[in-house]
């Protein structure tokens, strides 16, 4: 009963008895099991970590030499959607940062760009100022050039969120309810349950079966474009989630 006194001043009494299954991981990919759960907190970390949570991505670009067949406004919007590796601790927001938005070296990274055809220039042809803030990949094709034709130009990347804009987009997150079909067994292991799962979805598609769905208990599919690892983002989802509520907390009367 002691025990239970000082769980309970400590608040861990409160504790939901919530529980996180891994199934499987691969760089920009992961599936877990929640249980214990319902789907409006399901959402709320779906959302945040998609579009709440921010990630660096080409904002401005100014062209000295575009002699490609495509305008500037088409190669600048290529260059916005190209996944940049970002670093929270080391940038802030614009908004956020000292210089009040106008940029400067801690909430913004220059890249240069120069190419002449005939060539096909690709995302690792951006020149970064900072050898931490790079493409994730290396060969996104932006422009294809004919001999004599040439692009040179200058990018800024800044920090911001996939509610803004889709480039600043982390990943794609989706999830659905755990499914129960009685004519095929439980999985009795972790390692079962990706095989029960794909079973369950096999059997769906061919006729239709009366699977029915666990109210508490969620399959989670997570892939990163890479800015960012899987970890980072949900773990500053959970933050800004619990930021927005002490706020609330804060100002409710
Ligand atoms: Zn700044």
């Amino acid at each position: 009963m002691v025990a239970k006194k000082e769980a309970e001043e400590e608040g861990e009494g409160c504790e939901l008895s919530m529980k996180i299954t891994f199934l499987e991981k691969n760089q920009n990919e992961i599936k877990f099991l929640v249980d214990g759960v319902d789907d409006v907190f399901m959402n709320s970390i779906r959302r945040t970590s998609m579009v709440g949570v921010p990630v660096m991505a080409i904002e401005d670009v100014e062209f000295t030499k575009n002699s490609s067949v495509l305008y500037d406004e088409i190669v600048a919007h290529r260059l916005g959607l190209i996944p940049i590796k970002t670093d929270l601790k080391a940038y802030n927001l614009p908004e956020e940062c000292k210089c009040k938005g106008k940029g400067c070296s801690v909430c913004q990274v220059k890249f240069t760009l120069k190419a002449k055809g005939p060539t096909t220039v690709y995302s690792g042809d951006l020149k970064s100022k900072d050898k931490e803030i790079v493409p994730v990949y290396d060969k996104i094709p932006i422009a294809k050039l004919r001999e004599g034709q040439e692009i040179e130009l200058v990018a800024t990347a800044v920090l911001g969120f996939g509610s803004e804009h889709t480039k600043w987009a982390t990943g794609t997150m989706s999830y659905y309810n755990y499914p129960k079909y009685n004519k095929v067994k439980e999985p009795q292991n972790e390692k079962e349950i990706l095989k029960y799962l794909e079973k369950i979805k096999e059997l769906e598609a061919k006729e239709n079966i009366d699977t029915e769905y666990v109210e508490d208990k969620f399959v989670v599919d997570f892939e990163t474009w890479g800015q960012l690892n899987h970890r980072e983002i949900i773990l500053t989802a959970i933050s800004r989630i619990s930021d927005r509520l002490k706020e609330f907390n804060k100002k409710i009367k």
